[in-house]
């Protein structure tokens, strides 16, 4: 905290130290920029500046700068520094009381000759190829040291950009907003994963156009090691081209002259190219949320805002490049292969697909995407931009975790076989996962899709009761075989579908409390849809032999079904002799964040549980779980097999996913974030007319868009506009529901508060471009 604010009182405080530490009689201004820094004059044609800290803390990053200072001072590299001047009694720092008990630091250094780069004639292709080099040998030297208080972090920490990232609500303009959202995206998505992988070392931190001094067409001295800390070394690499680059026409080209010189002197590594363009958009991203936040705070303060139009033009200038292409010219003159993605064109690939693949199999978006490459709640496209998978459920604990690719490697390596023989993995997966479930639910099957898994449950209820008729809800999906379809209203009422296909389904209506013929979300409501349920039993002409829900609806629009429904319907159903089967492929394993199954949310515990797209992560595992009492009704002679399911490698992938989902407290996270989501997106609804309703819990959620409030007329066409225009900006969507007017929300497990509060703000951003379209 910074008691004393006028510049006068910090003025008599330097010229007190002054006197009496230095005797030294000077004359004062205060410098520019973040510390309390004066240019100080003596009579004899002497300057020097002064700097004072505030806290006594700072004495940690005072030593840290010092000792920077001192081993820059004694490596021999051709620059010039701003040497400490001791005190009289030799102090290289001094610690100054004041009355009321705290204390003031202070440190006196000389002045660097020179021209900053800022005030200097444009830079040409010497000075640039200069600044990389001398970089570079900077970091090579840094490298060779380290420092106890080197291990902190400051606003300016690139490796914690994204502690700014708030503050992009604070940009008035929506444009910028998006350019700005776009450039931290990229940073979290792009730098921030790989940064703990990278060589570190301690940087300077800002080598900007304020701090290097030029004369004579050459760089001769860096200022401010004030900034030094700990950091992927590339991270000074990126700061360095922000400045340099800002106000230059081909601003990649002329940061690859910085990249290439800095390249011969320390050889860049393949990754940490990657991250380079990444790392500079960040940069430039917490320089502009920064000042957006002080212009917040104090927008007369003009010394705050020196760079923010020119950060401003360049971050829009490089969020305009592809990524992928971005890299490739800033690495050209290094001696680093180029990776780029070596397949076909999107435009091609889709060519190729309308000839041997199936038209009936969709693909998303109008501008197709071509995905090269998937990490944790990201998928990353040819063109190197990140995506934000809002959407994929069955990437769970995040695309290509490294802990479930390894199990399955390991285990593929060592054994692959079926279930005719004894293997470990079989039984210790059934144990755990049956653990997760309540009894009597004990006796594991195991398949390879969700479809597979619910044929096999309708097998295990027909086989158990001797009945055939099943009562499904409307808006109900199950799978693609034809048993599954003729279960799935979603299908058979849909496009291309031609009604009820078979007499022994039975559709019972969707537990909508929004726009369904109960509305409402309390127990009365939830009570009501059960009793439809029992009404449909009791109207079908033959006695039922299941019936089979999912527990939280999704592709009926993402829906939580009130209170009460599931124990009411399974009464109706167990009183007419019926099996209830849960289909918990969507929404299981964490997803509720309140529980582990989405069952458990409504208080039964069904006879069949059917598991899959989560459960093994991506890969091709589904799971059947029922009662002693109902395996074994179905081991009437007929032998079961799946080739390849509870495969040895499965199982291991299975249990890494468990692991993972326990360990990294992923159900937690689901009811952290999806809480977090939630609150943001009702506050959107109650800004935005377009949205009906939002429903949901942890990471399953649901956001409805109506034409109009009171009629509920659905608005499709702007959902289909939102998805798109999500997709501008980095983050995947799509619709659901019957009506096709239901945003959902089903990210992976993974996903962070900052991933959360971009797709809210955003969100809103298009909202309100969609409304004042209309
Ligand atoms: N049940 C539900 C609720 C589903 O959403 C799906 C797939 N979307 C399935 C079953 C079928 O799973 P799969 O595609 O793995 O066969």
């Amino acid at each position: 905290m910074i008691v004393e604010s006028a510049p006068d009182r910090w003025a008599e405080l330097a010229g007190e130290i002054l006197a009496s530490e230095y005797r030294l009689e000077a004359e004062l201004v205060p410098l520019p920029g973040e510390n309390r820094n004066f240019l100080v004059s003596t009579a004899d044609g002497e300057r020097s500046v002064l700097k004072i800290a505030t806290e006594e803390s700072a004495i940690g990053a005072l030593e840290l700068e010092h000792a920077v200072l001192e081993h820059v001072a004694g490596s021999g590299l051709d620059i010039a520094i701003p040497r400490t001047i001791t005190t009289v009694s030799g102090e290289a720092v001094v610690r100054w009381p004041m009355s009321d008990g705290s204390a003031r630091l202070a440190r006196l250094s000389r002045v660097v000759d020179g021209v900053s780069w800022c005030d200097s004639a444009r830079a040409g292709p010497e000075l640039l190829r200069e600044l990389g080099r001398m970089l570079a040998l900077l970091d090579v030297e840094l490298a060779r040291l380290s420092h106890p208080a080197a291990e902190r972090t400051h606003p300016w920490d690139l490796s914690a950009a994204s502690r700014h990232r708030p503050s992009v609500a604070r940009v008035p303009d929506p444009g910028c907003r998006r350019d700005l959202e776009c450039a931290f995206h990229l940073w979290a998505a792009c730098a921030a994963p790989r940064l703990p992988d990278l060589p570190s070392s301690i940087i300077h931190g800002d080598a900007n156009d304020e701090n290097l001094m030029v004369a004579n067409d050459h760089i001769v001295g860096l200022l401010d090691f004030g900034d030094c800390l700990l950091n992927p070394t590339v991270s000074d690499l990126a700061i360095a081209l922000v400045y340099a680059m800002l106000e230059l026409d081909d601003p990649l080209e002329a940061g690859a002259l910085v990249v290439g010189a800095y390249d011969d002197v320390r050889p860049l590594e393949t990754a940490e190219l990657d991250v380079l363009f990444p790392l500079i958009c960040g940069r430039l991203a917490a320089s502009v949320a920064v000042a957006a936040e002080r212009r917040h705070e104090d927008p007369d303060r003009s010394e705050w805002f020196v760079t923010e139009e020119r950060a401003w033009r360049l971050l829009r200038a490089l969020v305009g490049f592809e990524p992928a292409e971005a890299r490739a010219v800033l690495a050209a003159s290094t001696g680093a292969a180029v990776e780029r993605d070596a397949g076909a064109a999107p435009r091609e690939l889709l060519e190729k697909r309308k000839v041997h693949i199936g038209s009936s199999l969709s693909i998303a978006y109008a501008e197709p995407l071509k995905m090269v490459r998937g990490e944790g709640q990201y998928l990353h496209a040819s063109s190197g931009r990140p995506y934000l998978d809002l959407v994929n459920n069955v990437c769970h604990v995040g695309h290509c975790h490294p802990r479930v690719v390894e199990a399955g490697q390991r285990q593929m390596a060592r054994l692959n076989t079926n279930t005719r023989y004894l293997y470990d993995g079989l039984t210790e997966y059934a144990e755990r996962l049956t653990a997760t479930l309540p009894e009597p639910l004990r006796v594991c099957f195991f398949v390879n899709s969700g479809s597979e898994a619910n044929e096999l449950a309708l097998r295990l209820a027909r086989t158990h009761t001797g009945r055939r008729d099943v009562v499904v809800l409307e808006g109900a999906y199950h799978g693609h075989t034809g048993n599954l379809i003729a279960i799935s209203p979603y299908k058979f009422e849909g496009r291309g579908g031609t009604g009820v296909p078979e007499p022994w389904v039975h559709v019972a209506p969707m537990p909508d409390g929004y726009r369904g013929r109960h509305r409402g979300t309390d127990r009365t409501t939830g009570e009501a849809y059960g009793e439809e349920v029992g009404r449909v039993i009791s109207e079908a002409a033959a006695p039922t032999g299941a019936f089979i829900t999912e527990s939280l609806l999704s592709c009926a629009g993402q829906i939580v079904p009130p209170e009460g429904f599931l124990e009411t319907a399974f009464r109706y159903v167990r009183d007419a002799g019926g099996l209830c089967i849960v289909d918990e492929v969507q929404v299981g394993f964490g997803r509720p964040g309140a529980c582990f199954w989405g069952f458990e949310l409504q208080n039964v515990v069904p006879d069949v549980v059917v598991m899959g797209k989560p459960i093994g992560n991506g890969h091709p595992l589904s799971a059947v779980v029922t009662t002693a009492d109902v395996a074994r009704s179905f081991d009437n002679g007929m032998e079961f097999f799946s080739t390849f399911g509870g495969n040895p490698v499965s199982c291991a992938i299975g249990l890494a996913v468990l692991d993972v989902v326990e360990e990294e407290g992923l159900q937690a996270n689901a009811l952290r974030i999806g809480g977090r989501l939630l609150a943001g997106l009702r506050q959107l609804e109650a800004d935005h007319p377009l949205i009906g309703d939002v429903r949901g819990t942890g990471l399953f959620i649901g956001v409805e868009l109506v034409r109009n409030r009171n009629t509920l007329e659905p608005a499709a066409e702007q959902a289909a506009e939102i998805v798109e225009r999500m997709k501008g900006r980095g983050m995947l969507l799509s619709t659901d529901g019957p009506l096709h007017n239901v945003l959902k929300i089903k990210p992976p497990m993974v996903i962070t508060a900052a991933d959360v509060d971009m797709v809210v703000r955003s969100l809103g951003d298009e909202l309100s471009a969609l409304e004042a379209l209309t």
